[in-house]
């Protein structure tokens, strides 16, 4: 990473306020005055500023039981947003890995790792995503097939990626899709003449929503837990 990011990064100062501080010589790498930002660190050079030593705190990720009437915003003027359901610091600084609508319910990851939430949520790793889905119309078998094929929605040109849909009971199933486009589930649903009445996501590739999380709550994901999304 470059000094002048890294710095940045550190304390919360703009990039214009760092260079000031560069020049200034308040900025060490490894007890050496540095007055530029240019200069790319490696993993084991110290940086202080003011003779204080600066680190960049580890990427965090959290798992949250999104519950309905929140929004999947950093902020938002009407509604209370899932960052707000986050007690920790800086949490306004915290990406969310994929959205879901204010009405739809469960799991919502959170982190402050840009790329890892880039790689996570690209369109071209077709990351799978679980839903459990209540409709207001009966579900027929023959959907599945409907499904498996490729829905075509309203507005769009090219059908969507395979899905596959295990009806549980007549108004009751699971669907996963490897993409993610708006409002999908419910156009998908739509685009067969249903109406999707409660919309659960319950997993993202191989992570399952935490059983043990109320609505509105959230943990820190395990090593564990990261290494089934990689
Ligand atoms: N599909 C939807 O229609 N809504 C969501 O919140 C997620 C997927």
């Amino acid at each position: 990473m470059r000094l002048d990011k890294f710095i940045a990064h550190a304390t919360g100062l703009s990039r214009s306020e760092v260079k000031k501080q560069l020049k200034a010589q308040a900025i060490r790498v490894n007890e050496q005055v540095v007055p530029q930002g240019a200069m790319i660190l490696g993993k084991d050079d110290r940086v202080t500023f003011n003779q204080q030593p600066l680190s960049i705190a580890p990427p965090r990720y959290f798992m949250l039981y999104k519950p309905a009437g929140v929004v999947c915003a950093n902020s938002d003027a009407e509604h209370p947003t899932v960052i707000d359901l986050i007690k920790e610091s800086q949490s306004d600084s915290l990406q969310i890995a994929g959205r879901l609508d204010k009405d739809t319910t469960g799991l919502v990851l959170l982190t402050d790792d840009g790329q890892w939430n880039h790689q996570l949520t690209a369109p071209a790793r077709g990351k799978s995503k679980t839903y459990q889905v209540r409709t207001a119309e009966a579900l027929t078998p023959a959907l599945v097939e409907t499904f498996a094929q490729g829905i075509l929605l309203k507005g769009e040109k090219s059908p969507c990626r395979p899905a596959k849909l295990h009806i549980h009971t007549n108004h009751s199933a699971s669907l996963i899709i490897t993409e993610g486009k708006y409002h999908q589930v419910k156009r998908m649903f739509a685009a067969c003449g249903n109406k999707v009445t409660a919309l659960h996501r319950s997993a993202i590739g191989a992570l399952h929503l935490d059983p043990t999380l109320a609505p509105g709550d959230y943990r820190p994901l395990s090593a564990e837990e990261l290494d089934l999304l990689d």
